[in-house]
Formats: structure tokens, sequence, C-alpha cells
């Protein structure tokens, strides 16, 4: 059976307490539109007050450390994540793994150990713009979901359930620029396929691949309406809760289409 298309917003580094109020629009807001899976990632400070107030939609993190605790200043384990009451965390995002070094194994490692606490993930995965120009971004993009996924098994359980793939091209990211509406159906069919070889056909057809990379209320229905787009990762337009219920109305609209 088809899932809820999942609209998931970024928040990134933004957000103090003020922000809250913009949490609870956007939780009102999804209680009317509840042929979608409305939730946010906001800053580690906010998921617990998030949490408590939220009656709609889910709240998430940005990252996770891949080993359960330990000696490790300043960084967040997943089970301090599941306790504060997130339910999913994001994992291997571009800026990850630029800015942190954040390699494929340690993407993997992160992802098992967050399953292991209970949460489920969605895991990032995209080409640069070099990548691309050289023809070669479907090819980089099935490497790094390769060594980047956990494995299946007892620990993974179902897949379909617990893991979500966002391709969110590099070149794409908070820069007003997206993917044509044939190069995601294309790359978002090869994933489909690799889906379908590590998890079998019965989970691997069933997990939901995100589209991420200047998503905004104008290009929104487009975008779902391409084969194999299962909603959405948002960063800057998931900020306010008109552009981003703008997303999620346009992710309803396909529903009802
Ligand atoms: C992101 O960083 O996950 C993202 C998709 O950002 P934006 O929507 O701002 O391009």
């Amino acid at each position: 059976m088809a899932q809820r298309p999942y609209i998931v917003g970024n928040w990134k580094m933004h957000g103090t307490r003020a922000m809250l109020s913009e949490a609870r629009a956007i939780d009102r807001a999804a209680q009317r539109h509840m042929k979608v899976e409305v939730a946010i990632a906001p800053p580690y400070t906010l998921i617990h007050p998030i949490h408590r107030e939220a009656e709609q939609i889910g709240v998430g993190a940005q990252d996770c450390h891949h080993e359960s605790e330990g000696a490790h200043t300043g960084d967040i384990s997943a089970a301090m994540l599941a306790d504060a009451g997130a339910k999913f965390v994001i994992l291997g995002h571009s800026e990850r793994r630029q800015a942190h070094g954040e390699k494929d194994s340690v993407v993997r490692a992160k992802a098992e150990t967050a399953l292991g606490s209970g949460l489920r993930v969605i895991l990032c995965c995209g080409e640069s713009e070099k990548t691309r120009d050289a023809g070669k971004a479907i090819e980089f993009v099935k490497k790094q979901l390769k060594s980047s996924l956990p494995k299946a098994g007892e620990e993974l359980g179902d897949a379909s359930e617990k893991l979500t793939i966002a391709y969110e091209p590099i070149w794409a990211i908070g820069t007003g620029k997206t993917a044509t509406g044939a190069d995601i159906a294309a790359m978002h069919g090869e994933i489909r396929e690799l889906l379908v070889e590590l998890y079998g056909e019965d989970q691997g057809s069933e997990i939901r691949i995100l589209y991420g990379g200047s998503v905004k209320p104008e290009n929104a229905a487009e975008i779902f309406a391409t084969p194999e787009v299962g909603g959405a990762l948002v960063g800057g337009a998931s900020l306010t809760a008109d552009s981003f219920m703008g997303i999620a109305l346009a992710a309803a609209e396909t529903e009802d289409s």
C-alpha cells in the first residue's frame, strides 16, 4: 500500500524559542491535511518543546553521533534525541558530509545506531554540479547510497517503515535551482531499483524517496507530479508556516488528483 506523501522541514541552524509559534502554526495546519505526513527537524534545543506541544506533526533531528554514548564533547546521541521526543533523524545531509567530513561509512554507522534507538532515518544523497556535468550523477548517487544505507536484517526490521531516502542534488540546495522533472524521475527510478535490490520487492518498493533542493510552494506541484517522488525535504521554505504548508497543500492536492 502506498504511503502518504512525507513533507519534512529541515530548519538547519535556525530557530530559537521565538520560532515555537511557527511550529504551532505548522501543527495546526497539518491537522487540516491528514493525507500528508508533515514533520520538522528543528535545532536540538527545540525538539523537546515542539514534541510536548505538537498534536499532528512529527519532530526529528538533523544529525546524531554514530556511537550510542561516550566521551564526545558537544555531540548528541540517538538515544538522547529519542528521549527528547524525536521520532526520526536526518543523516548524511550534504552540509554534514561537506563541512564535517562525514564519510559514507560514518553515515551508515549513524543510521544503524539511530535505528537501534528506535528512530526512523531519513538518509540523504546527492551529487555535486561537477559530477552531474560529467554525466556521473546516477553512478555517484547509487554508490553513495550503497555504502551509506544500513544493512537489511533483523536489526533494521521493516525498511519501508524505518527508512526514507532524500535525493538532494547539492547544487540545488539553497540556490533556487531545481533539477528537471526528467532528471528527478530518472534518479528516483534508479534509487528505487537499488532499494528493491537491497531490501527486497515488498519493502524496497515502499520506501519513500523525497526530493530536496529549493522546493517552494511555486514549484512543488510539478515536483510531486513526478514519478517516484514520495514527498520533499525542505530547507529555507520550511521556516514559515505559510510557505511550508503551501508545499504540504500541493502534496495533498496531488493525492486528490
Ligand atoms: C536542504 O538543505 O535539505 C534543502 C533542501 O534546502 P533548501 O530547500 O533551502 O534548498
